[in-house]
């Protein structure tokens, strides 16, 4: 049987792993498009100064692929990029790359799926795979006035170097993960910055180590330690976090406490007061930080709690009618995590449309393949474990899942495949009973619920996505061989 033909779409961290497994599975025929000129994904368009992971570093690296030379505990979002850019050429996977080019649409005609591009490039191919990632349109908040504003004014995701920054008045919308990784990262830069808060959120107090260059000479020589490092780091993780945020449990009460006692760390009452969000640790996606509490208590910072009521052209009006006036204002309003595979118009063969079928919001099976849409795939797709654990994880095991499909098509077992809509039905009822009992539906806001109230989040461990992934159920799939 001839090799199947792979399309991928996006060389971000998942776009990259499928390719590699694609390779180390033997399979040479596939190209991915990438909208744009580098590859890395939110670690090439995410820049701001503070910026890092929230997940260790030797936990958040393929665990075939192995850096020695993390500097921290959680390194700097360019360290990750740097890495990501140099796998891609030591997995030979950039000159699969065809970079500048957008897939605008795919329709299956029942034998393959037609590709069609920005560039007017058009293709062929036996699978499609969507690795478009999760947080990845930013969303542009709705504030009065916002265009008004005079000074530079960008995204998180779209920060302008070209603005300078020393001794500036800087306001930052959003204390998310982001707003709260650039507030510590541009306190004492700014000459003022100004924190605008809508809702407090829970901080899980960190200390981000660096490591020495003996530490770094030891991986190096032993790469043992590097496989040591991942198994802890994700035995942790796995055992602690994701525990902590799907069911009730010591780990819960742990984070939780750490938490509230970490906010005990702010010296002033009414700053506290500010603080203190109003629901439980975890609900919304947890922010962990060492830095933040104290970036806060500068003099040189403000916490603004007050609700915006416009902005004008010389800064923010609050809602009690004070112009706060800045020189930079920053949103970090977070992302449209519901765009997921969007823009794209992917037809299936009976002439649906992904979004026709997604009108009630994104759903899969088993978070990889969706029925009626023959050999497509999806990296993040619905209901993907994104919490606080690490995604390339996540990536390696849908990758693995991937591959062993296309590998049936190389062996001739399998010419077009799609999950029964019976199957799909089940996973998914299965998953909406579980989705209360995660920490997500305890009464907050956040990116992660969807239309119907309930959190588009994987409702059970990382440890049990895998497990669903090792093993192909093949009675729930519709094959045609
Ligand atoms: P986010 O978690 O969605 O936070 C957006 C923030 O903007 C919230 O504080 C929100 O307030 C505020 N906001 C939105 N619209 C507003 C408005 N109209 N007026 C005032 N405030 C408004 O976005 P994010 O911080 O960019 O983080 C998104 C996700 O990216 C994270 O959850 C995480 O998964 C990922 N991330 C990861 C890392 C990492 O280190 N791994 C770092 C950064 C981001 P409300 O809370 O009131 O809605």
């Amino acid at each position: 049987m001839a090799d199947p033909r792979v399309v991928i779409v996006g060389a971000g961290m998942s776009g990259l792993c499928m390719a590699i497994a694609l390779r180390r599975a033997g399979v040479r025929d596939f190209t991915i498009y990438e909208k744009a000129g580098a590859v890395g994904g939110t670690w090439r368009d995410n820049t701001y100064p503070g910026l890092t992971c929230d997940v260790p570093s030797r936990f958040y690296q393929f665990s075939f692929a192995t850096n020695p030379d993390w500097t921290h505990l959680y390194s700097p979002g360019a360290e990750i990029w740097a890495y990501l850019d140099r796998i891609a050429d030591r997995h030979g996977v950039r000159e699969h790359i065809v970079f500048g080019t957008e897939v605008t649409a795919a329709r299956h005609t029942g034998e393959r799926w037609q590709i069609e591009t920005s560039t007017g490039v058009r293709d062929e191919a036996d699978f499609l795979v969507t690795a478009t990632g999760v947080l990845h349109h930013p969303r542009h908040p709705g504030i009065p006035g916002l265009g008004t504003f005079e000074g530079p004014a960008f995204h998180s995701a779209r920060w302008d170097h070209g603005v300078p920054l020393r001794g500036r008045r800087i306001a930052v919308i959003g204390t998310g993960s982001t707003g709260v990784q650039i507030t510590t990262g541009l306190a004492g830069t700014a000459g003022r910055l100004m924190l605008f808060q809508r809702t407090a959120q829970w901080i899980l107090p960190v200390r981000n180590r660096p490591y020495g260059r003996l530490t770094r000479a030891a991986h190096r020589r032993l790469p043992v330690l590097d496989r040591l490092g991942y198994r802890w780091h994700e035995f942790v993780i796995s055992k602690v976090l994701a525990e902590a945020i799907i069911r009730p449990g010591w780990q819960r009460t742990l984070i939780g406490a750490l938490c509230r006692r970490n906010l005990e760390k702010v010296a002033d009452p009414e700053l506290r007061r500010k603080l203190t969000p109003p629901d439980q640790p975890m609900c919304k996606r947890l922010i962990a930080s060492g830095g933040f509490y104290d970036a806060v208590q500068r003099d040189d910072v403000e916490l603004v709690d007050d609700a915006i009521s416009r902005v004008e052209p010389r800064g923010i009006v609050t809602e009690d009618g004070r112009l706060h006036e800045i020189d930079v204002l920053v949103l970090a309003t977070g992302f449209d995590a519901h765009a997921y595979v969007r823009p794209m118009r992917l037809v299936a063969p009976d002439g649906r449309t992904l979004d026709e079928a997604w009108r009630d919001g994104p759903h899969a099976y088993r978070t990889v393949a969706m029925p009626g849409f023959p050999n497509l795939f999806f990296l993040m797709g619905p209901h993907s474990p994104i919490g606080n654990y690490s995604l390339v994880a996540i990536a390696e095991a849908q990758a693995a899942y991937i591959t062993g499909w296309i590998r049936r098509h190389r062996a001739g077992l399998v010419t077009t495949m799609a999950p029964k809509p019976e199957a799909t039905a089940a996973y998914n009822e299965a998953m909406r009973k579980a989705l209360p009992r995660t920490i997500w539906t305890s009464g907050c806001s956040s990116w992660y619920l969807g239309k119907d109230g309930l959190p588009e989040l994987w409702p059970w461990t990382p440890r049990e996505h895998a497990r669903m992934l090792g093993k192909p159920a093949f009675t729930e799939f519709d094959i045609r061989s």
